[in-house]
């Protein structure tokens, strides 16, 4: 959606903890960049949070790639919109605070099935700095207790198009209940489909891991009480602003791999597990069957990825872990593994499972990354819908990386659909060229 200069690569990366993370250094570049914005995320956030409403403070544009993002869905009634900000409004001469006042009574009026609002920032509303916190305070004092209202910036000035997940779960995770009982409980952050948030419920209770809420919840009223009881668990790379506001609240991280391959899960469950002090025959007994299941599910397309070469451009930021699950798991190749920011402290055990001798990039100088991917003729090269049409037309085979999110991809019984993600392209371009 955007091409703009990036500008926060310095202060993400933090101390590197592990003797080989100090020696893999990123190739970091700033430069033009190619990525979708944060709006993005409202398409399988709206599905999460079951009685949410998403309202984009935007304009057409804005209207437009949503509309373009989650044309194939059919509503009864739709979870967000865009209130379009007129010429008027990005003029000065109408007050948009009224408007949008106007706007929301409006909506609430007429969909009394909301629970939660979320004013989404963009482009536009930040150039005319309409300040969508104080709105929301205001809005929120107007209609508490029936609907909560939240704000967060999907703008694609600040983010690229995971980072409005980030965002969205930092406001809840600001805004949470705070704890009312001593006993340690955890709290798994990231949306994650129902199938495998079910999965991952299950198998939690099996081991005795308890009390297990997830962030964010289906409905507003469960949404996790936080304080520094909680442990939690990040289920997605993307979450640093959402991390830092749980850490604000007093809860700590258990550090883990991502739950993404058969090794990211059974290292992601083993790690709740070790806090929570599961003994070793429970675990097994527990996420044997699974495992086990999981990696039968690869067979066949390690057969068909192995020796392939992949090539990763910056965007979903889940390229590291899923470069670790293809070169461990498939037995892949890596060329690039780009990522549009590297969180060490997040990525400290993803870090440890790559190859030796991988090349790391932070940030992205577009053209001179098209020039290193051309030069290199991968395999398959991710990369997001910007770039993929002309790369196909030059002959490389290309996954979006947006779909990396639209698909179910973590837990075991998912393995095997992420390896399909990769396999696919790859049969389509071998038959296009028979
Ligand atoms: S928020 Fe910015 S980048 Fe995203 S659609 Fe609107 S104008 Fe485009």
């Amino acid at each position: 959606m955007t091409t703009l200069e990036l500008d926060r690569i310095a202060g993400c990366a933090e101390p590197a903890q592990h003797a080989k993370n100090q020696q893999i250094e990123p190739l970091r570049e700033r430069g033009q960049r190619e990525v979708f914005c944060g709006l993005t995320g409202i398409v399988w956030l709206h599905r999460k949070i079951q009685d949410a409403f998403f309202l984009i403070v935007g304009s057409r544009t804005c209207a437009h790639l949503m509309q373009s993002a989650a044309g194939v869905m059919i509503f009864a009634e739709p979870r967000f919109a865009t209130a379009i900000l007129e010429e008027r409004d990005l003029a000065g001469l109408a007050d948009a605070n009224e408007e949008l006042d106007a706007v929301v009574q409006r909506l609430l009026a007429r969909r009394t099935d909301i629970k939660t609002l979320f004013l989404v920032g963009s482009c536009p509303s930040e150039v005319i700095k309409l300040d969508l916190k104080r709105a929301a305070a205001r809005l929120s004092a107007q209609y508490a207790p029936d609907v909560r209202i939240l704000n967060y910036s999907g703008s694609g000035i600040e983010t690229t198009f995971t980072q409005g997940e980030d965002a969205c779960l930092a406001a809840i995770a600001e805004q949470s209940p705070a704890e009312t009982s001593e006993e340690t409980s955890l709290v798994v952050v990231g949306a994650l489909a129902d199938v495998v948030e079910d999965q991952f419920a299950r198998m939690f209770e099996e081991m005795g891991v308890a009390p297990v809420r997830f962030l964010p919840a289906r409905k507003s009223a469960e949404m996790p009480a936080i304080g520094p009881n909680t442990r939690y668990l990040l289920a997605h790379p993307y979450l640093r602003d959402t991390a830092a506001a749980l850490e604000e609240r007093g809860a700590q991280r258990i550090p883990a791999p991502f739950p993404l391959g058969v090794e990211g899960v059974t290292a992601w469950l083993k790690a709740a597990a070790d806090a929570w002090g599961v003994p070793q025959q429970t675990f097994d007994d527990v996420t044997a069957a699974p495992r086990a299941r999981g990696a039968r599910s690869l067979e066949r397309y390690r057969a068909a990825l192995a020796g392939k070469r992949a090539f990763f451009f910056p965007d979903s930021q889940l390229e590291i872990p899923i470069a670790r699950f293809l070169a461990r798991e498939l037995g892949m190749k890596l060329t690039e593994v780009g990522t549009p920011y590297l969180h060490r402290a997040h990525l400290s055990e993803e870090i440890e499972m790559l190859p030796d001798g991988v090349q790391l990039s932070e940030g992205q100088d577009v053209d001179k990354q098209l020039d290193r991917c051309r030069d290199l003729r991968p395999d398959i090269t991710v990369c997001g819908l910007g770039l993929a049409n002309p790369l196909e037309a030059e002959g490389l085979a290309t996954k979006w990386s947006i779909e990396l999110v639209f698909t179910p991809i973590q837990g075991y019984d998912q393995c095997a659909d992420l390896a399909e993600l990769f396999a696919r392209p790859l049969l389509r371009r071998e038959r296009l060229t028979v």
